[in-house]
């Protein structure tokens, strides 16, 4: 029983590590086609961002152009008048959305302020010169040297700004001074802008003017420096006017300034506190350089633009090998199964078999089934019909010398030894039951003399049987019947009457013929 059970646990657990493994080699693949998916689909995001950075930084540096262009006009002009200013920005403003306004603003020194104030109020009535406070808009305290905005266009969107003092806040000022200093036009950093009612921020950006004396070469050296150009620019229009009016919410954008231990935040076009953001795969796109400040592009996708990426190809992979694997094992399993019952059929056939397993003769099924075919045949055809019964003397004591596995040899080689000794395909051997045999002899009117040679023969094997009381070897007794033709039996009487001459060879003294 352990033996059949054996291989069935075996091909069960062959197939769970097959399985096993399988699903985990699929699942393994998946994870690896996964991975490979989610680096393109970051470096695709990250050539996105390049972009990006690369037409905002064009962008900005196109509406830098701008200013510059201004400031080369106003330097073949004679005195700036708000008239000229007007008319020389009006246009440009018109077309540029990103650029929120351009002002002009001498230096006035501080003795000069109350006469510059004065002619101010001759164009704009309520001109007057502020500065921030903590609550606004307030008049300047004392300086040596301001800066305020006289020509700011457009006027109506900017009038706060109007006569508000550049100088007087230190980021402007700051910006002030390196232009003045270096002939340059500088950017401030990111500043909210004073004239814009929303969070929008901005910065400026400053270019120089100077007043050069007659015959001198020009240079920033030669020069009186007579006050200040400057643009005021949206970032977030301009970053809008970069991307393309429809606003990207795949995305997080920042448009940072990071110049020197400072870090502001220009633009950001979303809420970096709202869900989905995968901060993990943030993204700083290279630096460029904006009039003097080091600017840097960012960007955090969202969950739903790197899912809009992926394909289907890894859980695919997965699933197909899955289901592969599956099937693989499934149609080993089936193929035990019917292997098991093959195995199980066959040993149901050999139960219902007509041979002796052990001795490999005919059974007694096919012995009885034989011997009735015959004795029919025989009393048909009108021929004479011999059977012998043999038995082999003093068994029991052969299995007391020697055990049963030698007592089964022992049947094998007699056995061996009767079924040699017949000749025609008519006769049939087999054992009839345990240490008996039976020789089946059709059409056989004689068979005396194959039983003497059954008796030699066995008697000349000489197999050892020191208990035998009849010879020291193994030795049969044989019982020999012949039906005359014409003789009707059945074949249990047939049987009855070898039996009982088979009785009378034992009761004679063993290993000898009787009847025949
Ligand atoms: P007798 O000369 O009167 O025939 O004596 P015997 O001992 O041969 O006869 P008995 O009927 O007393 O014993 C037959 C023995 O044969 C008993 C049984 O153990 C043995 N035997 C029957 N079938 C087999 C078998 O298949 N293998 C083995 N080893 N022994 C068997
Ligand atoms: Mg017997
Ligand atoms: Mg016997």
């Amino acid at each position: 029983m352990s033996d059949v059970r054996f291989p069935k646990r075996r091909i069960i657990i062959s197939a769970v590590v097959a399985l096993l493994a399988g699903v985990a080699i699929s699942l393994a693949l998946g994870r690896l086609l996964y991975s490979e998916e989610s680096r393109t689909v970051t470096l695709e995001f990250k050539a996105d961002i390049d972009q990006l950075s690369a037409s905002i930084e064009r962008e900005v540096l196109l509406n830098l152009e701008i200013l510059y262009a201004l400031k080369a006009a106003v330097g073949t002009m004679p005195d700036m008048t708000r008239d000229r200013f007007e008319t020389l920005t009006r246009k440009v403003l018109d077309r540029s959305p990103a650029i929120q306004a351009f002002a002009w603003a001498p230096i006035v020194e501080r003795d000069q302020l109350p006469e510059f104030i004065r002619e101010q109020r001759m164009t704009y009535p309520e001109f007057s010169v502020t500065e921030a406070g903590a609550e606004g808009l307030s008049p300047v305290r004392a300086r040596a040297e301001y800066v305020p905005v006289q020509y700011i266009e457009p006027l109506a969107d900017n009038r706060a700004a109007l006569g508000f003092d550049l100088a007087s806040e230190a980021s402007r000022r700051k910006a002030l001074t390196r232009a003045g200093e270096s002939g340059e036009m500088v950017a401030t950093a990111g500043i909210r802008l004073v004239q814009e009612p929303e969070d929008q921020n901005g910065f400026l950006v400053f270019a120089p003017l100077y007043e050069f004396a007659p015959g001198t070469s020009g240079t920033v050296a030669d020069s009186h420096q007579t006050g200040f150009i400057n643009g005021v620019f949206r970032v977030g229009e301009l970053v809008k006017q970069a991307v393309g009016s429809e606003r990207r919410t795949d995305l997080l954008l920042e448009v940072i300034d990071r110049t020197g231990d400072e870090e502001t935040v220009l633009y950001r076009s979303g809420r970096p506190d709202a869900p989905g953001w995968r901060f993990e795969d943030r993204y700083r796109a290279g630096q460029f350089e904006i009039a003097g400040r080091q600017w840097s592009v960012e960007a955090v996708p969202s969950e739903g633009l790197i899912k809009e990426r992926r394909g289907l190809l890894p859980i695919f992979v997965s699933s197909a090998g899955i289901v592969l694997v599956c099937v693989v094992v499934g149609y080993f399993l089936a193929g035990a199964r019917r292997n098991a019952q093959l195995s199980e059929a066959k040993a149901e056939l050999e139960q219902i078999s007509l041979t002796d397993s052990l001795t490999g003769l005919a059974n007694r099924r096919h012995f009885d089934a034989v011997l009735k075919q015959e004795v029919r045949r025989a009393s048909r055809e009108k021929t004479p019909l011999s059977l012998l019964m043999i038995d082999i003397d003093y068994f029991k004591e052969y299995n007391d010398e020697y055990g049963h596995p030698a007592g089964d040899q022992c049947l094998v080689q007699v056995a061996e030894i009767l079924g040699a000794m017949i000749k025609r395909p008519a006769d049939l051997v087999a054992r009839y039951g345990g240490e008996e045999f039976a020789i089946i002899l059709p059409d056989t009117a004689n068979p005396t003399p194959i039983a003497k040679a059954c008796r030699k023969a066995v008697l000349d094997r000489g197999i050892p049987h020191p208990r035998s009381p009849v010879a020291d070897i193994v030795t049969i007794s044989l019982g020999v019947t012949t039906i005359p033709p014409e003789t009707e039996v059945d074949p249990g009487e047939v049987v009855d009457r070898a039996d009982k001459l088979l009785y009378e060879a034992k009761a004679s003294g063993r290993n000898r013929v009787c009847g025949g």
